[in-house]
């Protein structure tokens, strides 16, 4: 048995070292290695892969959507958010799933965030669709997703407690009066990338509500210190990459994990 993430680029990528942690803690001698493999390499890929004992892979950028029409099989997430992270050989089939979705929900549960009935995201990208659907789809009453391109965000709201909105501070202003909880999909905010050109609508956010950023470098972004600073809870991304982890070891090993104890392990070795 041989498990990989593939890529491009892979090599920064933190998955080898949590899902090396993770084998070692349960005593399996896996290997778990990145892989580099460029757009339009997928077909080559999955290939090498039956002659190499590969049972399993991560995929990341460019290849969470290519990957849909190559699989036999597909899981609900994966289905429905139209992009895959996780792909398992199981009696000859290549199945691929879906943990961000997973991954983030229960982050906030941990974090004390969820239940919530009224969310709003901002983004509309991959990370942002994965959160929105699955929110949208595990209980939450509305979802709102706002962002920059309007038409992207209308695009994912694909459920009927789903609407699409902009993303200027007048509207966020107005949407977070209302909000249980408040979810950071877009990039603004991680090192390198921009930052918010206002934060005011954290001022509209009621007490009891929460925030949560899938971003975790830096640890705490603008938009979470602001929320602090207001006493709202606050949760970063790295419970969610975890949980993602957790949740596609489960896949690959198809087997339950205990979430609390690797998750205290993994924070450990990061
Ligand atoms: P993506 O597909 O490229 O989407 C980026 C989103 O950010 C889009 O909605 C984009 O809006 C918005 N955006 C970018 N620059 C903006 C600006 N200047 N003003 C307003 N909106 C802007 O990226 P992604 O893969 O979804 O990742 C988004 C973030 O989530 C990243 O920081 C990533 O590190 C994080 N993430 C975390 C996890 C985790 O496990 N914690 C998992 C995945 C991703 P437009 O549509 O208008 O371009």
């Amino acid at each position: 048995m041989r498990l990989q993430v593939i890529g491009d680029p892979v090599l920064h990528s933190l998955s080898p070292r949590i899902h090396g942690a993770m084998l070692k803690e349960l005593g399996m001698d896996i290997l778990y290695n990145a892989r580099v493999v460029k757009k339009g390499e997928l077909p080559a890929y999955f290939g090498w892969a039956s002659e190499n004992g590969v049972t399993g892979f991560n995929a990341t950028m460019p290849h969470k959507e290519d990957l849909l029409p190559l699989l036999d099989e597909l899981g609900e997430d994966a289905a429905r958010f139209g992009a895959v992270n996780t792909v398992c050989l199981r009696e000859g089939k290549w199945i691929g799933n879906n943990t961000d979705g997973e991954g983030c929900l229960a982050a906030l549960t941990e974090a004390g965030m969820w239940p919530a009935k009224t969310v709003v995201v901002l983004g509309a990208g991959g990370a942002a669709k994965a959160m929105a659907l699955k929110l949208a789809s595990a209980g939450a009453e509305q979802v709102w997703v706002c962002n920059r391109t309007l038409s992207k965000a209308e695009r994912i709201c694909s459920l009927p407690n789903m609407t699409a909105a902009s993303f200027d501070v007048e509207a966020l202003t107005k949407l977070c009066a209302e909000a249980d909880l408040l979810v950071n999909g877009t990039s603004l905010g991680m090192e390198g990338q921009g930052q918010f050109d206002s934060l005011a609508f954290v001022d509209t956010l009621p007490a009891h509500a929460g925030v949560f950023d899938a971003i975790y470098h830096p640890d705490k972004t603008h938009l979470l210190a602001r929320a602090e600073e207001r006493g709202l809870k606050i949760c970063n991304g790295l419970p969610m990459l975890i949980h993602q982890a957790i949740f596609a070891l489960e896949y690959f090993l198809d087997r339950p994990l205990d979430h609390k104890r690797m998750s205290q392990m993994i924070k450990e070795v990061l």
